[in-house]
């Protein structure tokens, strides 16, 4: 554990909090301890668990690799987004809101059990848009930011200008919107949201804690997007349909692990540029797929 500042705790995941492990954030504060998203991995966790010292565990969004550790806590409060209140702690839920009923959740539930050791938990409460969450006199305001998942949530610490970002976590991949309730167009619209509120420190759970140039990492992370809408549209100079597309992979840049599950979220991810596109008159849909409209020269 490696202090960020005052209350706030780093707890550094496996494989450094790389996928499919995070980071966690432990908050101490008037005998209180809170752990954001305990997706650290079974090593780091269970020493912790054992100690006895969590009340509440927080989870920023229900994806596992996220609360993939809630199990352990059995004993403490376990609060998740109100908007996940109906899948939050069901393997199979999540599994089929995540991908889709039948197969590819089945590879999902297996991938998640495997390589996450994540199990079902029952959460004890939940949290809304806007809500203070007291750990001792340390604020946490629930700033919800979707587009990433539909429940995602980053909490905001005012006394200390600092951001736990979660999944708006500024890595070099950048941005994720692969389920059906993902959104190309949200995801811009809550980095913009984390942008106005100023953070002074950005703890996000899959990179070191940022105090400079948050600006600029903000905007290096939305540039992904651009590159990805200019990889599709380059595609597009020639006709081409969506699976042909998603074999292309120009978001993953191809699909040696996990490959359903990887094929299925390009898929969704590229659909969304694709409306995007079509909507702003840059492609047009054909009988075969899709195809730039680029050089195509329309008669006054
Ligand atoms: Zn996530």
């Amino acid at each position: 554990m490696t202090q960020v500042e005052g209350p706030v705790w780093l707890l550094v995941g496996e494989k450094r909090g790389n996928f499919p492990f995070c980071n966690g954030v432990i908050i101490q504060d008037g005998g209180v301890t809170a752990l954001v998203d305990p997706g650290c991995g079974a090593s780091v966790l269970e020493p912790l668990a054992a100690s006895g010292r969590v009340d509440l565990v927080l989870n920023s969004h229900t994806h596992p690799d996220h609360c993939s550790g809630n199990h352990f806590f059995s004993g403490a409060e376990i609060f998740i987004p109100q908007t996940a209140w109906a899948s939050g702690g069901s393997k199979l839920k999540l599994s089929e809101r995540l991908t889709e009923p039948g197969e590819l959740a089945r590879a999902w539930r297996e991938f998640v059990t495997r390589s996450m050791g994540f199990e079902d938990f029952q959460p004890t409460g939940s949290f809304a848009p806007g809500q203070e969450i007291k750990i001792g006199s340390t604020i946490l305001e629930v700033v919800p930011t979707p587009g990433h998942t539909a429940d995602h949530c980053c909490f905001w610490l005012p006394q200390h200008g600092m951001l736990l970002s979660a999944d708006i976590d500024l890595t070099s991949f950048g941005p994720f919107y692969g389920h059906r309730e993902s959104s190309l167009v949200q995801v811009r619209s809550s980095v913009e949201k984390v942008r106005g509120l100023r953070p002074r420190v950005l703890v996000s759970a899959h990179r070191r804690p940022l105090s400079q140039d948050l600006d600029q990492a903000m905007d290096k992370y939305l540039s992904v997007l651009d590159q990805r809408e200019q990889r599709i549209l380059k595609l597009l100079d020639q006709e081409m349909s969506l699976p042909e597309m998603v074999e292309a992979s120009p978001i993953y840049g191809g699909h040696n692990s996990r490959p359903a599950l990887t094929r299925y979220w390009e898929g969704r991810m590229i659909a969304d540029h694709l409306d995007l596109l079509k909507s702003q008159g840059l492609i047009q849909a054909t009988p075969k797929g899709y195809l730039s409209n680029a050089g195509i020269v329309t008669s006054p």
